[in-house]
C-alpha cells in the first residue's frame, strides 16, 4: 500500500531563489510528521506546498494516490484548475501560526461553516458535531465566544476544531505555537497530542523539539531547502548524524 502522502522531488523557486531543492516525503496513515530546522530552510514552503497554497515547480506530491495541484493528461502535467484545487483542499486540513479564525462569527460558528457551506451538512448535524469539537479541544463552554474575547491558546485550539470538522484525511500544522505567549503552549500541543494519539495524519512543522521527541513516529530534518537526515525521534532527536543537525539541536536547548 501506498502512503497516504507521498512526495517525490519537490522542487520550488521564488524567483531566481530555489527555496525547496528536491525534497522527498511520505507519510503513512496514522503517522506523525514534525519537519524541524532552522528558520528559513523551507519548511513552511513545503508543507504549503502538500496543500497547494503554493505551486511546485519539479516533482510530484500524492495525497491519498491523487496528484496534488497537477493531472497527468496526454503523458504530460497539467495545472489543475483553481476550482479542483479547492475541492482537494477540503480534505486536507490545515492550521497556522496566526489562527485566522473569522472574527465576526462566534467560536462554534467558526467550526461550523465550512461543513455547512462547503460540504453541505445540514446546520443541525454540523452544530451536533462542532459542540464535540469543541469539547475535545476543551472549549464546550466558550463556544459562543467570539474570536477576540479567547486567548491565542483558545483562539488556536478552536481554529483546530475548525480544521477537523471537515474530516480531513490529513492534517497540517504550520508552527502552530509560535504565536502564542510561552504560557498558551502547552494547552495547544496537548490538544495536538490527543489528536496523534487518536490515529490523526499529522505533519507538523514546530520549533517544540519536545514535542516531537515526545510524539512523532518521523523527524524530518530540513535545512537549506534539502532533508538533511530523517528517522525516528530517537534518531534524529536523540543520536543525529549529521553535524547540522547537532548545531540546530543545541542552539534549540
Ligand atoms: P521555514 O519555514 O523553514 O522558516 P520558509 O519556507 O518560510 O522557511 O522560507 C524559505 C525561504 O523562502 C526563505 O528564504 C523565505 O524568505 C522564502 N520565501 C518564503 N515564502 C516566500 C514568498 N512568498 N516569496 C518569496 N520568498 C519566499
Amino acid at each position: 500500500m501506498s502512503a497516504l502522502v507521498e512526495a517525490r522531488g519537490v522542487h520550488k523557486a521564488f524567483g531566481h531563489v530555489e527555496v525547496l531543492k528536491g525534497i522527498d516525503l511520505d507519510v503513512e496513515a496514522g503517522e506523525v510528521v514534525c519537519l524541524l530546522g532552522p528558520s528559513g530552510s523551507g519548511k513552511t514552503t513545503f508543507l504549503r506546498c502538500i496543500n497547494s497554497l503554493e505551486r511546485i515547480d519539479g516533482g510530484r506530491i500524492r495525497v491519498d494516490g491523487e496528484l496534488v495541484g497537477l493531472e497527468e493528461r496526454g503523458g504530460r502535467l497539467h495545472r489543475l484548475t483553481d476550482k479542483r484545487i479547492a475541492q482537494q483542499r477540503r480534505d486536507i486540513g490545515m492550521v497556522f501560526q496566526r489562527f485566522n479564525l473569522f472574527p465576526h462569527m462566534s467560536a462554534l460558528e467558526n467550526v461550523v461553516e465550512a461543513p455547512v457551506r462547503v460540504r453541505g451538512v445540514a446546520k443541525a448535524e454540523a452544530n451536533r458535531r462542532a459542540v464535540e469539537l469543541l469539547e475535545r479541544v476543551g472549549l464546550a463552554d466558550r463556544a459562543h465566544n467570539y474570536p477576540a474575547q479567547l486567548s491565542g491558546g483558545q483562539q488556536q485550539r478552536v481554529a483546530i476544531a475548525r480544521a477537523l470538522a471537515m474530516q480531513p484525511k490529513l492534517m497540517l500544522f504550520d508552527e502552530p505555537t509560535s504565536a502564542l505567549d510561552p504560557e498558551l503552549v502547552g494547552e495547544v500541543l496537548e490538544v495536538m497530542r490527543e489528536l496523534a494519539a487518536d490515529g490523526t495524519t499529522m505533519v507538523v512543522v514546530t520549533h517544540e523539539v519536545a514535542f516531537a521527541r515526545d510524539v512523532a513516529d518521523q523527524v524530518v530534518f530540513m535545512d537549506g531547502g534539502v532533508v538533511v537526515e530523517r528517522g525516528t525521534p530517537a534518531e534524529v532527536i536523540g543520536d543525529p548524524r549529521e553535524e547540522r543537525t547537532r548545531t540546530f539541536l543545541a542552539r534549540m536547548r
